[in-house]
């Protein structure tokens, strides 16, 4: 659904993204504030027009900034890993396995978001009536007061992937003691609440507001597929739970003895393949990776010595042990990455983000 993004800084190490889409929404929020500060305050000139319209752009955008800020630190203040915060065309979204530390922590990291932005509402309110009513800059103040309780209250609603939807799931997970039933119920009133959005959004674009009418139906399409994702996620996270290695594993590539030379493996494995990693095996024990790059480093000195001169300790590869749990397997190999399958040391195969994909997609029941 995105383009590309650019990371525009780390806080706390938390890296902090732009997406492509958010560029088109922030020229159009200044360019309607300029517009509207034009009509509206007909004797400020253009350029002081301009700048006060970029500045009520910059404290809207830095308020939905401020709310994933809100969502990130509170799950580093619980422990948990946050993987980046990214602006968006509708908004922001903070990514970090909140779901790690049970339902308290994971309820406390959603409500947090729209709570800061009710308090920031709360501010710019105060900011307003305690500027000149009739000047353009309480009336940004203003504004953006009301952006920010708007974004409170919708994110309140109580439906995935909603702020107010991970809300519910924690709740009912907690009173229920049954995970899976609060992102169950959650998943569904999240698509209740899409389709009420989507049917209202496309009323109102036939009763003549178009603009407004097919903003609110593309939302309410995004939260219909979002939250009906996140119904498949439970399937998939059971049966993650109960999948072996063993399952999804493909055989290995062929390995390469320690003690053949450097110009031989060239020859016999590596040339054709100069993109792969080889795995070496000495006694029957896995005991690294060979590469083109590796074996050419060594080689260009002396063709003639063996492999386990030139070879990528283990240490710098990524191995799983055979009866790791899936899911524990899936969350350290991350997308595009492989790893080799050990049993004691002994090779028995490969694990890619591919062939997990691949085994989530094949033997899902529709
Ligand atoms: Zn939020």
């Amino acid at each position: 659904m995105f383009g590309r993004s650019w990371r525009i800084g780390t806080i706390w190490g938390i890296p902090v993204n732009i997406d492509s889409s958010w560029i088109w929404i922030a020229v159009l929020v200044t360019y309607s504030l300029w517009a509207q500060f034009n009509v509206e305050y007909g004797n400020i000139r253009g350029g002081t027009a301009l700048a006060l319209a970029v500045f009520a752009a910059a404290l809207f955008f830095g308020s939905v900034f401020l709310h994933e800020v809100a969502h990130a630190v509170a799950a580093r203040l619980h422990g948990i890993k946050v993987f980046g915060i990214t602006l968006v065309v509708f908004g922001g979204f903070t990514s970090a396995r909140s779901d790690e530390k049970g339902p308290g922590p994971a309820f406390v990291i959603s409500a947090v978001g729209p709570l800061t932005s009710l308090a920031l509402g709360a501010l710019f309110w105060v900011l307003s009536v305690s500027t000149d009513a009739s000047g353009p800059l309480s009336a940004s103040f203003g504004y953006v007061g009301w952006v920010n309780l708007l974004m409170a209250g919708f994110n309140f609603l109580p439906g995935l992937p909603l702020d107010g939807g991970r809300m519910l799931e924690a709740a009912v997970w907690r009173i229920s003691r049954n995970h899976e039933l609060g992102t169950r119920i959650a998943a569904w009133s999240g698509m209740g609440l899409g389709s009420l959005l989507l049917a209202g959004g496309l009323l109102q674009a036939i009763r003549g507001d178009l603009f407004l009418g097919l903003w609110l139906a593309i939302i309410g399409m995004f939260i219909f597929q979002s939250a009906r994702a996140a119904e498949g996620q439970i399937e998939l996270r059971r049966r993650l739970a109960q999948a072996t290695v063993t399952e999804v594993m493909e055989p290995p590539p062929p390995p390469v003895p320690a003690d053949l030379s450097l110009s031989e493996a060239l020859d016999r494995y590596l040339r054709g393949h100069e993109g792969e990693a080889f795995p070496v095996v000495d006694d029957g024990r896995v005991i690294g990776m060979l590469t083109f790059g590796s074996a050419r480093d060594v080689g260009m000195v002396d063709p003639l010595r063996p492999v386990r001169d030139a070879v990528i300790p283990l240490t710098q590869v990524l191995t799983v042990d055979v009866s790791e749990p899936l899911e524990q397997v899936v969350a350290r190999l991350g997308p595009g990455r492989s790893a080799l399958v050990l049993d004691d040391g002994r090779l028995v195969g490969a694990i890619t983000g591919g062939a997990v994909a691949r085994w989530a997609a094949g033997r899902r029941r529709f």
